[in-house]
């Protein structure tokens, strides 16, 4: 088995060590014997999006996104609805979250018109929602994510819309209405960078078999010694609820 994962705008979007999450997808694909190829395609390249099985956006500031806006427009909209709507598996962190969706509107007024992909927009706040964040997720009943969140940007999201699940420490979507992320098909977006997925093998994992599933039907992951892991997770998650 293999999964081709494309990475868009590596080199515009990589805060907070997002592209870390890519490490860690890449690291539990080959210990299962499953190959991996990672793509960066960035401003000025086309994306074909029949090459891949996984699409990952990282975050950026409110420039860089500004910056992206004619290049998305120039054909990468299109190429990542059609992505979406087939049931290519996407991770997107934060600012590549806030890009999914209708537009961003910066604190400052700035109005960025995004892909549209999700229905879902972001206006921007003088206050920035920063730090550690705990959130559940619905599909791993029981699970709880920590991550690392830090935006302007307050999301909200249309009727159809399902969150990945509820704030239970932080912020998450917009600090108001305790919803965290976004989900639909086999788009997961979330506010947490880096250190998303590291910390968070589990989630790791239901994302690592969406992309299989979509690609051979059926599949199945080999448990890993997790414990490292875990031990990341456990101190974070124990922080938070004390908090
Ligand atoms: N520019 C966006 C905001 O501040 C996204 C920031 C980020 O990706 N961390 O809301």
């Amino acid at each position: 088995m293999e999964l081709r994962i494309c990475h868009l705008y590596p080199d515009v979007l990589n805060l907070y060590g997002d592209r870390g999450n890519i490490l860690c997808m890449t690291r539990r694909l080959q210990l299962r014997g499953i190959e991996v190829e990672t793509t960066g395609v960035s401003v000025g390249e086309k994306i074909d999006a029949s090459q891949y099985d996984l699409f990952f956006i990282g975050g950026g500031q409110d420039f860089e996104q500004e910056v992206l806006l004619e290049d998305l427009a120039g054909g990468k909209t299109a190429e990542i609805k059609s992505a979406i709507e087939d049931g290519k598996t996407f991770l997107a962190i934060c600012g590549g979250y806030q890009m999914l969706g209708h537009y961003y509107k910066t604190w400052d007024g700035q109005m960025c018109d995004f892909t549209g992909a999700l229905d879902l927009y972001t206006e921007g706040s003088k206050t920035r929602m920063i730090g550690n964040y705990m959130f559940s997720f619905d599909e791993l009943p029981g699970e709880r994510i920590v991550g690392f969140e830090n935006h302007s940007g307050k999301t909200y999201l249309g009727p159809a819309l399902q969150p990945m699940g509820t704030v239970l420490a932080g912020y998450g979507n917009n600090g108001e209405d305790g919803t965290e992320g976004a989900r639909y098909k086999n788009v997961f977006a979330t506010y947490s960078h880096g250190c998303l997925l590291p910390k968070n093998p589990h989630l790791c994992d239901h994302i690592l078999l969406a992309a299989l599933k979509r690609k051979y039907g059926e599949a199945e992951l080999s448990p890993l010694d997790d414990s490292f892991e875990l031990a990341a997770h456990d101190y974070m998650m124990n922080r938070l609820s004390q908090a």
